[in-house]
């Protein structure tokens, strides 16, 4: 069995949604972030059998996804729980998700007038400053969209030695190559949930 399946399910499952789609709200979170969610969510709608459908109505929603100041505990980062009939999958919001990405600008080329004759000359140009969502944010965020499309820890246990975010998003042991993206035993529990694409 893949060992995302072990355990409760904490997130949806088919016979929970009914009609085979999830309907997902949004919340108010930065433009850099709402961009990789629906990224993340268009993914996962197209590697396994469930239908993704973005709503602005909360009571129509059956995942709701935001950022959040807090979760009431020091060493959680992200939490995906029910909350009445809804799944809610948050993290922490945090000027420490964010990379500082500076790209330099060439110099621009002007023209001015000296002693009646036009000249160029070459103007530094300031570098450009983006904030881009950082890697651990990335896995953050797929990690609690993942729970809340009904996958666990590997074996129940994030911790476990066997397994590393190379191998699955939904374990807690970072990968020296650092990747956020859905791994193959990820899609592989996506499909044994929500059946093949
Ligand atoms: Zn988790």
């Amino acid at each position: 069995m893949n060992p995302l399946l072990a355990g409760s399910w904490k997130g949806l499952s088919p016979e929970w949604i009914g009609d085979g789609a999830v309907d997902v709200l949004i919340g108010e979170m930065p433009p850099q972030e709402r961009a990789f969610v629906v990224e993340t969510l268009q993914i996962i709608d197209s590697l396994c059998g469930v239908q993704v459908r973005l709503t602005s109505e909360p009571t129509a929603a059956d995942l709701v996804v935001d950022d959040v100041a807090s979760l009431g505990r020091e060493e959680v980062q992200g939490l995906a729980s029910w909350k009445g009939s809804q799944v809610h999958a948050n993290w922490l919001s945090r000027e420490m998700l964010y990379a500082t990405v500076v790209t330099p600008q060439p110099p621009l080329r002007e023209r001015y007038r000296r002693k009646g004759r036009w000249r160029t000359r070459l103007v530094k140009q300031p570098p450009l400053v983006e904030k881009q969502l950082g890697p651990w944010a990335k896995h953050l965020i797929t990690h609690e969209l993942l729970h809340g499309f009904g996958l666990n820890h590997p074996q129940g246990n994030g911790f476990s030695p066997a397994f590393s975010f190379a191998t699955t998003q939904m374990s807690y042991r970072p990968d020296p190559a650092f990747s956020w993206s859905i791994t193959p035993l990820d899609a592989d529990a996506l499909v044994a949930i929500w059946g093949p694409a």
